[in-house]
């Protein structure tokens, strides 16, 4: 039976009391970055040690979708339907063409390379933003280790169109997960960092987002009070949904934790889909799962 933790009434409306969570794949070691795709009625998610990338359909259940996956982690779709995806091995940014070719979207900055890109959004204008935390080479666990040759943890941007680029967050120990609100007016950044600085707080930091990807007026959104928060996703009234150690948390546009579904692995990312933009996919540990809740994905058309 499905466990909730209500923290405020409003959390009730966005729930199905009776909705189950459901394991729809297992046995695998690490799992993060899902992505759905409606035109084709699929998911895709990572499986980032055992260098795979994996498929789920409500038909076939899970199947392997690449099986040199180059240490991928997030994974999006952008304005044209394309995946884009960060990968730790080759420690860059990546675009699947509707061909099926990849074009590499970045792999330096400032001539260096990049540490280990974990997640992305792609904003309708184009713009590919992205997070450049040390985990993948940390060890040869999740990539492959090396030294890192930025200066820290950024958060970049790609102009529309492509091009280089630019360090628009700076200030994060580990920048994660990171969504947009459904107006694209807020940009919101996961701070990981406890992993490696104690001192570094399980934040979801909030920033005002202006033309051509000027941010200002940065402030704390929300604090994760069970581990850290990692992928993190807007639903389309504006309600963040996060990862978190119990499982995933759900604030109001204003940053009030409405309530929690508790997951019985650590999650690392959601994403909203199904063929009603309904479903919330949660990968989390070693599984991948499912729940009915009453929201939708930020994008999902009207
Ligand atoms: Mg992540």
């Amino acid at each position: 039976m499905t466990v909730y933790e209500q923290r405020d009434p409003r959390f009730r409306a966005l729930i199905h009391a009776n909705a189950q969570l459901r394991q729809i794949g297992t046995g695998f070691e690490w799992t993060e970055g899902p992505v759905w795709f409606p035109a084709a009625q699929m998911l895709l998610f990572s499986d980032i040690p055992a260098h795979r990338m994996m498929r789920w359909t409500a038909e076939t259940g899970c199947s392997i979708f690449r099986e040199d996956s180059d240490y991928s982690n997030g994974n999006t779709r952008d304005p044209q339907g394309r995946l884009v995806t960060c990968h730790h091995g080759m420690r860059g940014v990546v675009r699947t063409e509707h061909d099926g070719s990849r074009s590499i979207l970045a792999s330096h900055h400032g001539g260096k390379r990049l540490n280990s890109p974990n997640d992305l959004i792609v904003h309708s204008d184009g713009s590919v933003w992205f997070t450049d935390p040390t985990y993948g080479i940390l060890s040869n666990l999740e990539g492959y280790k090396a030294d890192p040759e930025q200066e820290g943890s950024f958060v970049y941007r790609l102009p529309p169109g492509g091009g280089a680029p630019r360090a628009v967050i700076t200030d994060f120990v580990q920048p994660n997960g990171l969504c947009f609100s459904p107006d694209e007016k807020v940009l919101y950044v996961a701070e990981s960092g406890g992993s490696q600085d104690p001192e570094a707080p399980p934040a979801i930091r909030a920033f005002d987002l202006g033309p051509d990807g000027v941010l200002t007026n940065r402030r704390d959104f929300a604090l994760i009070d069970r581990g850290r928060p990692d992928g993190i996703r807007c639903d389309a009234n504006g309600n963040l949904w996060s990862s978190a150690a119990d499982g995933v948390h759900v604030f109001a546009p204003d940053g009030v934790l409405l309530g929690k579904i508790l997951v019985p692995e650590v999650v690392s990312n959601i994403c909203f889909g199904g063929a009603r933009g309904n479903r919330l996919f949660i990968t989390a540990t070693t599984s991948l799962y499912q729940i009915a809740v009453n929201a939708a994905a930020a994008d999902w058309p009207a």
